[in-house]
């Protein structure tokens, strides 16, 4: 008799994959009323992941969302990586969610169990410090005498709302009141441009949670990349379950 939370998690094909799932599905599975909205940035659903899923016994949704061509086959420059996903996520939200608390969840972060009970009240915007973002060491709303009094990043560029992929999450009703809320393909902007698609909605309005923004319970991480000479040469291995 928690409200429910809608977890939407962008994922690819890639080495690494199915550890950040395990690692992630192990702590859902210790969060209560959560839906697990697990979104590849393919054509067609991984039969490893869906196995996985299965797996874990979490309510989960299993989609699909590839990036669009025109950003996949760029030569240069960063992608937007994950916004197809997130985007079909909010689609699901939309269309089957009435209430609770929407939170965009990166498959390689680590997540504190904390974080999910602190969001699960959201009611509107919510906001609370991220660690290991930029050079920094961590991006956070700055709160003085307990009022929201600006951001601390590491790459500010000219952002409204210069926050991390992790350190929001949105009511759902608040969403579904702002019928034309997307995310941008736009690298570096993805977080700024789904937050003031939500207009009306100002800094001063957040939510500041993990006791004023004094907390870290998420962590940006990054898995290291494995040489792929020796990951993609498997299949010597003889064994059917490794991709
Ligand atoms: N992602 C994706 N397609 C890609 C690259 C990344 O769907 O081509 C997903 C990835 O699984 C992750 C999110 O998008 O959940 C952000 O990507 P990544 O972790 O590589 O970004 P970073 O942490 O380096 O900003
Ligand atoms: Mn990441």
């Amino acid at each position: 008799n928690v409200p429910p939370l809608y977890i939407i998690t962008p994922t690819y094909k890639r080495a690494e994959q199915l550890a950040e799932l395990t690692r992630f599905a192990h702590t859902l599975m210790l969060v209560p009323n959560v839906s697990w909205l697990v979104i590849e940035d393919a054509f067609e659903k991984s039969p490893l992941v869906a196995k996985l899923l299965d797996k874990t016994g979490l309510r989960y949704e299993h989609l699909t969302a590839p990036m669009p061509e025109e950003y996949k086959n760029k030569k240069s420059g960063p992608k937007p990586r994950g916004v197809s996903n997130r985007n079909k996520g909010i689609q699901w939200v939309r269309a089957n969610a009435v209430d609770g608390v929407l939170y965009f969840a990166d498959d390689d972060n680590t997540y504190d169990l904390e974080l999910f009970h602190e969001i699960r009240y959201t009611k509107r915007v919510s906001m609370f410090p991220v660690g290991l973002v930029t050079k920094l060491g961590v991006s956070s709303p700055i709160v003085k005498n307990g009022i929201f009094s600006g951001f601390y990043d590491g790459w500010i560029a000219g952002r409204k709302f210069p926050v991390d992929m992790a350190g929001f999450a949105i009511s759902v009703k608040f969403l579904l009141q702002r019928p034309n809320a997307t995310m941008p393909y736009k690298p570096g902007y993805e977080e700024d441009g789904f937050l003031k698609s939500l207009t009306p909605f100002e800094p001063k309005e957040i939510e500041l949670l993990a006791s004023n923004c004094s907390k870290i319970l998420v962590w940006h991480t990054q898995t290291k990349r494995n040489d792929p000479s020796t990951t993609l040469d498997l299949t010597k291995y003889g064994s059917t379950n490794i991709e």
